[in-house]
């Protein structure tokens, strides 16, 4: 069976979100289960997610495509951080290779979600975005794949003065087509991975036409800035040496090795950590740049994002003048700039806001199981994938430590053989259930991230112990969702109807 939904009301699986996890849920689960019908519902008015919606200047990954491209298909190129047209393009041909743009509806957003244990089956309303109208359509399964964040809104801190500056302000989620930068003075107000991209880009780091006058840096603490090579050379030679397929298979496995290893080694040894990257930054700053200032964190290596700085550009634009780094705490904005509290000012004639985005678990869905309403906060997560006592519901929240995508294929993997096995054996509903309601819990992550500590609250908690805790490692995330049996005693399965 081959349905869509809005052709019927009915499908097995609905996948809500076709951004790099939607699309990969798709991908599996018409390999594995391609009699099973299933719909995708977007809320936009395309694919893509992440990589569709972020059109500010530079914007591409920080990770290494060689992870953060699909298991089931090779990247094809030796640019390990790719842009964000590259990897559009890689998704839409994803989606065209394997006819999964039959089954997206856009426009098409979750807003509830209501199971009823007597017709074991969800309800999901579903909002129009173009005309507001609302329908439902039901489902056996409910795979949320929606990410993280809100589409809608960007996170912007309260600054004072906000409305005395004359000049743009602009957050990079919303960044206006057609912005005109060249010759301003950009002042990035932030440190993460999205300052460090839009510095450089906006900057150029040999003057040419289109530029920035010159781009500042302004922020309130400093983040580690780790410069990674953007091509991957020994990819270049195993794929010449073994083909595409095998060549991507290989540097894939050497490059989760080597994430794992360097998140390991700074989780373990700091002091060193911290050390071997100071002694980069210093090696690619001029002489007399105050490194401890504006690049030495108050936290450890990777106790948040650690950003990663493609051949050192941000670095590079520093170093030629286009760019500088201020570290204080902002007073207030003023008519042309901004003032510090320690009475130092910022001129600018653009301000960049480039200070995150608003968490939003599970796509901002209201879910209910039989009327009572799910409060993430209260419940625990099993195998990191499903929530305790919603049935038959799986969500995809990939690694803050290395690439997304490898979370999704292993949890993709598991529901495919959890379908597989419940198939076998007539089962209808499966359930996550706590065996001892008192295990003691903690927060879903340790992960310091502003936009993840400002939403730990809404986010679902671990226990302590598996199946209960969540996994940081893609290798120990193999053990459990790969190599472990699916019919666990705390996933009880009821009958199918
Ligand atoms: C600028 C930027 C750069 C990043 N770079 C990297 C990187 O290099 N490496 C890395 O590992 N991670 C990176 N990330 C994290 C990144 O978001 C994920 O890696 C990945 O793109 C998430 O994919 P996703 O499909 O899970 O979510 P998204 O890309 O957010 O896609 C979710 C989709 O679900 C849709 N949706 C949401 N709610 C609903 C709803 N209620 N109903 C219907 N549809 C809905 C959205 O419209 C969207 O299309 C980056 C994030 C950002 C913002």
């Amino acid at each position: 069976m081959d349905a869509t939904a809005g052709e019927t009301d009915y499908v097995d699986v609905l996948i809500v979100g076709a951004g790099i996890s939607g699309i990969g849920a798709a991908y599996y689960l018409q390999r594995d289960h391609p009699g099973r019908s299933y719909a995708i519902l977007e809320a936009r008015g395309a694919s893509g997610g992440t990589w569709d919606l972020f059109r500010y200047p530079g914007i591409r990954s920080d990770s290494d495509l060689h992870t953060f491209g699909y298991e089931f298909k090779p990247w094809r190129s030796d640019v390990a951080i790719a842009d964000g047209e590259a990897i559009l393009a890689y998704l839409r041909e994803t989606v065209a290779e394997q006819g999964i743009d039959r089954h997206v509806r856009y426009h098409a957003k979750v807003v509830a979600a209501d199971w009823s244990d007597a017709g074991a089956r969800w309800t999901v309303t579903v909002e129009n975005t173009e005309t507001g109208s609302r329908y439902t359509v039901c489902a056996r399964w409910l795979f949320c794949a929606a990410g993280y964040y809100r589409y809608d809104e960007g996170f912007t801190p309260h600054f004072e003065g906000r409305e005395r500056f004359t000049g743009p302000i602009v957050h990079p989620q919303h960044w206006p087509a057609g912005l005109d930068y060249a010759g301003q003075r950009v002042v990035v107000i932030g440190s993460g991975a999205t300052a460090v991209t839009l510095i450089p880009a906006m900057a150029g780091t040999s003057g040419q036409a289109g530029t920035a006058g010159h781009v500042t840096m302004l922020q309130r603490t400093p983040s580690y800035v780790l410069p990674v090579p953007s091509r991957d050379k020994l990819n270049a030679r195993l794929t010449r040496l073994l083909g595409f397929e095998r060549g991507y298979a290989v540097t894939r496995r050497l490059n989760i090795t080597r994430q794992v290893a360097l998140w390991r080694f700074c989780q373990r040894w700091p002091k060193a950590a911290r050390k071997v990257i100071r002694d980069l930054n210093v090696k690619l700053l001029p002489a007399d740049f105050p490194v401890d200032e504006h690049f030495s964190p108050p936290y450890g290596p990777w106790d948040q994002r650690m950003c990663m700085v493609p051949d050192g550009d941000l670095f590079r634009a520093i170093s030629g003048g286009k760019a500088s780094v201020v570290t204080g705490q902002i007073e207030t904005f003023t008519e042309d700039g901004v003032l510090l509290s320690d009475g130092r000012t910022v001129p600018a004639d653009i301000i960049v806001t480039a200070t995150g985005l608003n968490v939003a678990p599970f796509g901002g869905i209201a879910l209910t199981v039989d009327g009572a309403p799910v409060r993430a906060g209260d419940r625990l997560v099993y195998k990191g994938m499903m929530l305790s006592g919603v049935p038959n519901f799986l969500f995809v929240f990939g690694y803050t430590n290395a690439s997304w995508t490898l979370k999704v294929g292993l949890v993709c993997e598991n529901f495919t053989r959890l379908l597989r096995h419940m198939d076998a054996r007539g089962h209808g509903t499966a359930r996550p259930v706590v065996a001892d309601a008192g295990m003691p819990s903690r927060p879903f992550t340790e992960f310091g991230s502003g936009y993840i500590v400002r939403a730990l609250g809404e986010l679902p908690r671990q226990g302590s112990r598996a199946p209960w805790r969540v996994s940081r490692t893609y290798q120990n995330d193999v053990k459990l969702l790969r190599r472990t049996p699916v019919d666990d005693p705390e996933l009880r399965f009821e009958a199918a109807r």
